[in-house]
């Protein structure tokens, strides 16, 4: 089981990567988040998410899915390598296993439901 992002739903209100850090912190630090909203600065609403697991880097994009595995290099024309780096710094998602009344915040609090669980 684990989280599935569909970045054509996703309208970049960075709902989710509120929670998951506050899932992490007991308080809304956005460099704690293993899910982060992030926006192509050179495309108007574009939107695209990055997901660090516990092996993997998920980079949701509207035209598709990208799995990089953690520790093998990154592709540098990509746009989301930027902000990819201290993603690897983070805690892999737990698809947050000690909130078992609320479910994984971030597929709870998506307005659009472009997080669901797989
Ligand atoms: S399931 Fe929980 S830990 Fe995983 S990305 Fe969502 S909010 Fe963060
Ligand atoms: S909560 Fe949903 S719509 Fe908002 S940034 Fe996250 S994936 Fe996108």
């Amino acid at each position: 089981m684990g989280i599935k992002i569909n970045a054509l739903k996703c309208t970049n209100c960075m709902a989710c990567e509120m929670v998951c850090s506050y899932h992490r912190d007991d308080g809304f630090a956005f460099l704690s988040a293993c899910i982060v909203s992030y926006r192509a600065k050179e495309k108007k609403d574009y939107f695209g998410m990055m997901l660090k697991e516990e092996d993997v880097l998920v980079v949701a994009r509207p035209e598709g899915l990208e799995i990089n595995k953690i520790g093998e290099e990154a592709d540098p024309d990509k746009e989301a390598d930027a902000s990819a780096k201290p993603m690897l710094l983070r805690e892999g998602c737990d698809l947050c296993e000690d909130m078992d009344d609320y479910g994984p915040m971030c597929v709870a609090f998506c307005p659009v439901d472009a997080i669901t669980l797989d």
